[in-house]
C-alpha cells in the first residue's frame, strides 16, 4: 500500500477507540512493524461472518498489507496495553504485552452501538511494543498455528474464549531455539484486559489507575452496573462466575491450557493465550501438557484450584476498591458455581437429564476406571452415545471388562430410570460429545505442512473443529485415537 492509497478498508467505519488518553497509564500509541512478503495463511470465514465482514473485503491486498501490520495510509490508532502477574505462583512484575497490538474496537454493524458490542481486532507478533522489554515482539508460524486453531475450536465446543480472524505468514526471520519464521494472528476479543492489567497497578500502588482500568471495563462491558455503588463487586463476581464457568467447560472436555499464570487469566473469564495447550488422549487426572512445567503446578486437576488461586490474587489486587469483608464471601461463591456447572455438564455427557447427588460417584467411578485402562477421554463419550444399540463397542475400550461391566450396570439402571426415548437422549447427547478435538498430532500436522507453504491442513482442520459435534466423513482420519508419534510432541512456552 503506498501513502496514496486512500480507498477504504474493512474496519474503516466500525472502529472506535474506547482507551482514553486521560487515563493513558495502561496503553501507548505504537506503530506495528511490517513482516515481509506476508502471505494468507488463513482467514477465518465464519468469524469474519460474525463479524458483519464481507468476505471479499477481506480477503483484499490492502487487508493483507494491514493484517502483516502495514497501516501506512490508514487512520488506524494502534495502541499497546500494559500488564504484570503471578508465573507459576510467582508474582513476576511487569510483563507484557510486549508482542499484541490493538488495531482498533469494531462494532458489528447492525447492533446497537453500546460498548459492550465492541470487539477488539488485535494483531499479535507485529513487533515490539512498549512493552516487550528485550524480546522481538514476534510469533514464531509454528504456536500461531496452535492458537489459530484451538480458539475456533474451543469456540466450536462452546467454551468461552477470544477468537482468531485470519492468520499471516511470512519470510521475516525470528531467532529461537531454531530460526523459525514470523507470523502474525489476528485475534479478536470482547476484551484482551486480564487480571494482571489490575495487578499490574496495584503492585505499583498507583492505586488510582487501579479504579480508572475497572472503571474502563464497567464502561465498557456492564454500562448498566456504571451507577450503581457495588459495581465493583460486581466486576469481582462475575470475574469468579466466569472464570467458575469456563473452568468448568475445561475440565468437562478435557482441556489443559498449559499457563495458568494471572497474566493469562481475562476479567471476562474467556479462555485467553493459547501456548502448550493440551486435549486428554487418554484420561489422565496428572497430565501436564507444558513441558516447562517441571512441579505440574498446571496439570489437568489442578485447573479448578489454580483458577481460585488466581482470583484469590485478583481479589488482592481490587482491595483499594472492594472491602476485604465482600471479597471474601465473593471468592467462597467459586467452588459451588464451578461443581454445579461441571456436573451439568457432566450429567449432559452421559445422558442424564438433571445431576442427583448420587451422580457424584457414577462419574468418579468411572473417571477413575478410564485412568486405570488409559481410555481415550473424548472418544470414551463420542462412543456411549451409541451405549444402547452398541455396549460392546464401548465395552471393548476397557482392559478390564468386568469393572466396566460393574459400572456399566449402575450406569443403565441410572439412565433408563429417566424413562426417555432412547433416540432422543442419543441425539442430545451428540451435541455434547465431540467427535473432533485438537490433538496436539493434528496441529502438528497442520504445522509441518505451512512451514513448507502449504496451508490446506490448517484450513482443513479449522473447517471441521469449528463444528467438532458433526460428522466429517472426510475428516475420519482425525477421528481415532492418535497415532503412536503423537507421544513424541513435546510443547513448551517456547513461542
Ligand atoms: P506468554 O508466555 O506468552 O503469556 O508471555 C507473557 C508476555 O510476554 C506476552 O504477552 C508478551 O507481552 C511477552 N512476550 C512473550 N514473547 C514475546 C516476544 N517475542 N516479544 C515481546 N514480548 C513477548
Ligand atoms: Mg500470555
Amino acid at each position: 500500500m503506498t501513502n496514496s492509497d486512500q480507498s477504504p478498508f474493512v474496519f474503516e467505519n466500525t472502529f472506535s477507540r474506547t482507551f482514553k488518553t486521560e487515563d493513558n497509564v495502561y496503553f501507548n500509541e505504537v506503530t506495528p512493524a511490517a513482516v515481509s512478503d506476508p502471505e494468507w495463511v488463513s482467514i477465518n470465514l465464519q468469524l469474519a461472518d460474525e463479524l458483519g465482514l464481507q468476505p471479499h473485503n477481506l480477503q483484499s491486498p490492502k487487508m493483507l498489507k494491514i493484517m502483516s501490520g502495514d497501516i501506512r495510509g490508514t487512520s488506524l490508532k494502534p495502541i499497546s496495553v500494559v500488564y504484570s502477574g503471578h508465573q507459576f505462583g510467582l508474582w513476576a512484575g511487569q510483563l507484557g504485552d510486549g508482542r499484541a497490538i490493538t488495531l482498533g474496537e469494531h462494532r458489528i454493524n447492525s447492533a446497537p452501538t453500546t460498548y459492550n458490542e465492541l470487539w477488539d481486532v488485535q494483531l499479535k507478533g507485529a513487533g515490539t511494543t512498549p512493552y516487550s522489554r528485550f524480546a522481538d515482539g514476534r510469533a514464531v508460524l509454528r504456536s500461531s498455528i496452535r492458537e489459530y486453531l484451538c480458539s475456533e475450536a474451543m469456540n466450536g465446543l462452546g467454551i468461552p474464549t477470544t477468537r482468531a480472524l485470519s492468520l499471516i505468514s511470512s519470510s521475516t526471520p525470528v531467532y529461537r531455539d531454531d530460526v523459525e519464521s514470523a507470523a502474525i494472528l489476528c485475534r479478536v476479543a470482547r476484551s484482551h484486559i486480564r487480571f494482571g492489567s489490575f495487578e499490574h497497578f496495584h503492585y505499583r500502588n498507583q492505586t488510582e489507575s487501579v479504579r480508572s482500568l475497572a472503571d474502563y471495563v464497567i464502561t465498557r462491558h456492564f454500562p448498566e452496573w456504571l451507577d450503581i455503588e457495588d459495581r465493583y463487586i460486581n466486576l469481582m463476581s462475575n470475574a469468579v462466575l466466569k472464570t467458575a464457568e469456563t473452568i468448568a467447560h475445561w475440565q468437562a472436555e478435557g482441556f489443559a491450557h498449559g499457563v495458568m499464570n494471572t497474566d493469562n487469566m481475562s476479567i471476562l473469564g474467556e479462555t485467553i493465550d493459547y501456548g502448550p495447550f493440551g486435549f486428554l488422549d487418554a484420561y489422565n487426572p496428572d497430565f501436564v501438557c507444558n513441558s516447562s512445567d517441571i512441579n505440574g503446578r498446571y496439570s489437568f486437576k489442578n485447573q479448578p484450584a489454580i483458577g481460585l488461586w488466581n482470583l484469590n490474587a485478583l481479589a488482592t489486587a481490587l482491595t483499594t476498591l472492594i472491602p476485604s469483608e465482600s471479597l471474601i464471601p465473593i471468592l467462597k461463591t467459586y467452588e459451588p458455581v464451578f461443581l454445579s456447572h461441571y456436573r451439568s455438564l457432566m450429567s449432559a455427557k452421559l445422558g442424564l437429564q438433571k445431576y442427583e447427588d448420587s451422580d457424584e460417584e457414577l462419574i468418579n467411578r468411572l473417571l477413575a476406571l478410564m485412568n486405570e485402562n488409559s481410555v481415550d477421554y473424548s472418544l470414551f463419550f463420542r462412543k456411549l452415545c451409541s451405549f444402547s444399540e452398541d455396549p460392546e463397542g464401548v465395552r471393548n475400550m476397557f482392559i478390564d471388562r468386568f469393572a466396566f461391566d460393574d459400572w456399566a450396570d449402575s450406569y443403565s439402571d441410572r439412565f433408563n430410570q429417566q424413562n426417555l426415548d432412547a433416540l432422543s437422549i442419543k441425539r442430545s447427547m451428540l451435541k455434547v460429545n465431540p467427535k473432533y478435538i485438537l490433538r496436539n498430532y493434528m496441529a502438528q500436522n497442520a504445522i509441518e505442512k505451512a512451514v513448507q507453504g502449504d496451508y490446506s491442513e490448517v484450513n482443513f482442520l479449522l473447517k471441521i473443529l469449528q463444528k467438532p459435534y458433526e460428522e466429517h466423513p472426510i475428516a475420519e482420519r482425525y477421528a481415532g485415537l492418535p497415532p503412536d508419534w503423537a507421544d513424541q510432541i513435546s510443547v513448551s512456552c517456547s513461542s
